[in-house]
């Protein structure tokens, strides 16, 4: 046992050193050798979409057709807006210059971080290990990824397509939980990418504090759904049905729990119903609880809620044999109930109820800040009431969950819900810096004339300067 540890923890280090050595060659790569591999990649995912959609139901029993939507579809998206951006992407930017900076040339290069670590959680268990990656490889880096020991199926492929795909001192895959995860952390990697828990996340970003590392944390939260008088109820069920109970509920986006008008609250809960048969009735083609753990906890949370005074309106439908849990709606949750208080990354859907619309804006205000927070509503001035004095890392009017596949949004949280941001553009800048380089001319410039002395011609420059530029 002792010694396969100190295995693990030697080839770890031997793996970083190569990635370290091949990240400097990187350095003085065109950036068509990201290209190419990108190409390799698409290539292998297009020839084992099957595969992929094994894997990924092995681990949890999600269906192909979902697999597809969120665990292809999006790292392929990735792939193609890497393909048609990166050569504007990397090229350096001229800035302007004012005053005290005519007769320099500026721009901004684009270099790559170095070595990064990608560590990844389950519920979308190849997009969230491998578009990250893309980003990653785009922006010039190598990379060593650590994808969930809870998705085991979907691990071990990603290992494998990473083997055929990447030379090794380019990108590695590390498989285990929280002990290969903390191994990991110890090393000075350039920059961490890391998709899970508010919990864990404070975990990495101390390790990463040891070394001054920068982070990407893309962490999860309670995302509120908000739903006032005016809004198309049929249309907000029909899109909240499919948003929230795609995945079973475990999606980061996904919505927590619901805030709507007192007024609307009965004939919503119907359309809701009406959706929830439609959409997934049928607990057979249901995605599962992804282990023992998190099926007995939402089981035991849905159970406390009831049992301290919540309504079960809806669903409570499960099958212990697969650890299936069908969609569930339940009304008035205590507020300090499990439900009310942690996100529920499951199939159980809380709803409240508001008399004014600064009630539900002092509901999420006075909690950490959301991940998304959805509004349904047809009033122009109720979305820039929300938009104005709520902060959360989306915001999405009438519709949910979509923000997180539109390529050209930044994903991500602020606060709690994480920080830094994912997806195209901001996801390559994520795995960049942004290097200042200035250029100088020789002999006479602008900011010699405000080196001392001070002269009168000198302090009339200065003035100038604090007026005007
Ligand atoms: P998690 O935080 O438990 O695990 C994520 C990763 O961290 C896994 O690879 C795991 O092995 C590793 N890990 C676990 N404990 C660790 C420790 N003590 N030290 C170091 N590494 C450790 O999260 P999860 O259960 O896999 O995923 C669910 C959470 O992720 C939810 O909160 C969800 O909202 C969030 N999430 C966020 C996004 C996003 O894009 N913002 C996407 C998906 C999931």
């Amino acid at each position: 046992m002792m010694i396969a540890r100190k295995d693990i923890s030697s080839e770890i280090e031997k793996t970083f050193h190569k990635h370290q050595k091949r990240a400097y060659s990187l350095r003085q790569e065109n950036f068509r050798s990201r290209l190419k591999v990108l190409r390799e990649l698409e290539r292998w995912i297009h020839v084992n979409k099957e595969v992929i959609r094994e894997a990924v139901y092995n681990d949890f029993k999600k269906t192909p057709e979902e697999v597809a939507i969120s665990d292809i579809y999006p790292v392929l998206t990735e792939i193609r807006k890497v393909k048609r951006h990166l050569k504007f992407w990397v090229r350096p930017k001229p800035v302007r210059n004012s005053l005290p900076f005519w007769g320099t040339s500026s721009r901004v290069y684009y270099e790559p971080k170095g070595t990064t670590l990608i560590i990844s959680p389950w519920n979308y268990p190849f997009m969230l290990a491998v578009a990250p990656l893309v980003s990653s490889i785009a922006a010039g880096n190598t990379a060593i990824l650590k994808p969930s020991e809870l998705s085991p199926h979907t691990s071990s492929l990603i290992k494998e397509m990473v083997s055929e795909v990447f030379p090794e001192d380019l990108v590695t895959v590390f498989e285990g939980g929280v002990e290969t995860s903390t191994k990991l952390l110890r090393l000075p990697f350039d920059h961490i990418f890391f998709t899970g828990s508010p919990a864990v996340g404070e975990i990495v970003m101390s390790a990463a504090a040891k070394n001054l590392t920068s982070v990407t944390l893309e962490l999860g939260g309670k995302s509120p759904v908000v739903i006032d008088e005016t809004a198309n109820l049929k249309d907000a069920a029909e899109k909240i049905a499919w948003g929230k109970w795609l995945n079973s509920g475990q999606s980061c986006v996904a919505p927590d729990y619901i805030i709507i008008h007192y007024s609307a609250k009965e004939k919503f809960l119907n359309y809701l119903k009406l959706y929830a048969e439609k959409l997934y009735g049928n607990l057979e083609n249901y995605t599962a609880i992804v282990n023992e753990f998190h099926y007995q906890r939402l089981r035991e949370w849905l159970a406390e809620a009831i049992s301290d005074g919540a309504e079960l309106v809806y669903g409570g439908k499960v099958d212990d044999a697969v650890k299936k849990m069908g969609p569930t709606v339940v009304a008035d949750p205590p507020p300090d109930s499990h439900l009310a208080k942690n996100e529920i990354f499951g199939p159980v859907l809380p709803i409240l109820t508001y008399h004014s619309i600064e009630d539900p804006i002092d509901y999420i205000n006075q909690r950490p800040k959301p991940l998304a927070l959805y509004l349904f509503t047809k009033k122009k001035s109720t979305i820039k009431k929300m938009n104005l004095n709520t902060s959360a890392g989306s915001m999405v009017i009438n519709d949910c969950v979509l923000q997180f596949g539109h390529p050209e949004l930044p994903m991500g949280g602020v606060n709690t819900s994480g920080f830094g941001k994912a997806h195209g553009h901001y996801g390559f800048l994520a795995f960049s810096n942004e290097k200042s380089v200035l250029k100088q001319r020789t002999g006479f410039t602008m900011a010699k004339t405000l080196y001392p002395p001070f002269g009168k011609f000198k302090k009339t420059v200065l003035e100038l300067l604090l007026r005007h530029f």
